[in-house]
């Protein structure tokens, strides 16, 4: 078995065949954490995480998003749906997108409020963080609270850092051909990784899209640069998951 902790399902770019990737990633024993994100993707997941076994949700919103409407109304939506989810995610910080000062401000005080939210509903944190990774990980650490760090980018000093609090780090499959990603598989340990597709997105080939099938070629990929089998990475892997969640199955 294995877990793909980040994927976005919901997405139109699955809109005509989407029963199928969730049946064949289900026949492969793949279970799906699917990332809704604002009060659209919110609603979708939801619906998604209600039709299918295997599928479970975490609810956020992306970090560039300014209108206060919009953000009340996700944090009003996590709240009501927030027995049936497994985290608040992916919240954080995009640096990449957001380069001036006052608006970069405006998303530290959002990722803050969604900081106390997960802690308000005693729930995990999965955190987006794009060229942010050292303000990301000293908030995280001051609040005293772990995350799942989703497709994180930062330096493997830095995802060393994260995980001596706690931190999961999850790999993309983009593992197939980014070296920065190999590399910091190399320094994490097994312990605290965790796999995930982020479909449509990161496919182990660029510009393809992804599925939740790919997270069986990182797990191959992860064996082959750790020197263990490919069953003890699926093992680990899923036990952080299971773990990290809560996950009943
Ligand atoms: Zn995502």
């Amino acid at each position: 078995m294995l877990i793909d902790v980040h994927a976005h399902l919901d997405l139109p770019q699955f809109d005509s065949d989407r029963n199928s990737v969730i049946e064949r990633a289900a026949g492969e024993g793949i279970l799906i954490i699917n990332s809704g994100l604002g009060p659209d993707g919110i609603e979708r997941t939801i619906r998604l995480m209600e039709n299918n076994d295997g599928i479970f949700a975490t609810l956020g919103l992306i970090p560039q998003e300014f209108n206060s409407d919009i953000i009340d109304e996700s944090i009003g939506l996590i709240r009501k749906y927030k027995d049936r989810i497994v985290g608040i995610g992916e919240v954080g910080l995009d640096y990449y997108w957001v380069k001036e000062a006052e608006k970069r401000r405006l998303e530290m005080d959002n990722f803050r409020k969604f900081i106390s939210f997960a802690k308000e509903l005693n729930l995990p944190l999965v955190v987006h963080s794009r060229d942010a990774e050292p303000d990301m990980i000293n908030e995280l650490e001051s609040h005293g609270i772990s995350a799942l760090l989703h497709c994180f980018s930062g330096t493997p000093e830095l995802g060393e850092k994260a995980i001596s609090f706690g931190c999961l780090v999850s790999i993309p499959a983009s593992i197939m051909y980014s070296r920065r990603k190999q590399k910091l598989a190399e320094r994490i340990p097994l312990e605290h990784m965790v796999l995930e597709s982020d479909s449509p997105y990161l496919a182990p080939t660029p510009g393809e899209r992804n599925t939740p099938l790919n997270i069986r070629l990182s797990a191959g990929k992860i064996a082959e640069i750790k020197g263990v089998s490919r069953d003890e990475v699926a093992d680990i892997t899923t036990r952080n998951a299971k773990e990290f969640f809560n996950l009943r199955f």
